[in-house]
C-alpha cells in the first residue's frame, strides 16, 4: 500500500511548537483552537512565521503520541511518502526532526504546490491529512483519507475521511482500508 502524509498537525505538533516559540521571545499571543493554522492576527504575519522558521524550533518539534513508533512499523510492510507545506527551505530543520523516522520520500513543497504534487504525483491509497480544505480535496480526488480528530478544525470532516484519536487506531484503519478497496 502506498501511504501518504502530511506532517504538521498528523505527525509533528507545529502548534505547540509555535506556541512555545511565542513565550521564549514574550510575544503576546492567544491560541484560538477551532481555527486552522497557528500563525494570525499578528500585524505582519508572514514575517512572524520566518521568524519562527529562522530559529532552532522546527528542528525539534514533538511526535504526537506514537506516531513514531507506529510509523516506523507500517515503514517495514508499506511505501511511507510525507508531503509538507512548509517551504523547500526548510527541508534540512525539517529532515534533522524527522531523522529517526524510516520514510520513504520526504518533500517540502510549499502551500501552494501540496495538493497537486499528492494527487497527480504521489497517488497515494491512503492520505493522512489534517487541513480541512485538503481532506476535502483528496477525498474528491479519491483517495482515502484518514485525520486526527485532536484537532477542533477537523470536527465536521467525517462526511470526507475517517477521524483518528491516537495513532495506535492507525494499522487496524489501514487493515479496513485494504478490505474494502
Ligand atoms: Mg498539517
Amino acid at each position: 500500500m502506498k501511504i501518504c502524509s502530511d506532517v504538521d498537525g498528523v505527525i509533528l505538533n507545529y502548534i505547540q511548537g509555535f506556541i512555545d516559540f511565542t513565550q521564549r521571545e514574550n510575544i503576546p499571543y492567544t491560541h484560538e483552537p477551532e481555527l486552522y493554522g497557528v500563525i494570525r492576527n499578528f500585524p505582519d504575519n508572514l514575517g512572524m512565521r520566518d521568524q519562527f522558521h529562522a530559529g532552532d524550533s522546527l528542528r525539534q518539534l514533538n511526535y504526537f503520541d506514537d506516531s513514531l513508533q507506529i510509523l516506523n512499523m507500517l515503514a517495514t510492510q508499506h511505501e511511507l511518502h510525507l508531503v509538507t507545506a512548509l517551504e523547500p527551505e526548510q527541508f534540512r530543520k525539517r529532515e534533522e526532526n524527522l531523522a529517526a523516522l524510516n520514510y520513504t520520500s520526504l518533500q517540502c513543497v510549499g502551500d501552494i504546490r501540496k495538493e497537486q504534487i499528492i494527487v497527480e504525483e504521489i497517488q497515494p491509497d491512503v492520505m493522512l491529512e489534517d487541513r480541512p480544505e485538503l481532506i476535502e480535496a483528496f477525498y474528491s480526488a479519491g483517495i482515502r483519507v484518514l485525520f486526527p480528530d485532536w484537532h477542533p478544525y477537523t470536527k465536521g470532516m467525517e462526511r470526507f475521511g475517517t477521524p483518528f484519536s491516537r495513532w495506535q487506531e492507525i494499522p487496524e484503519l489501514l487493515q479496513n482500508a485494504s478490505k474494502s478497496n
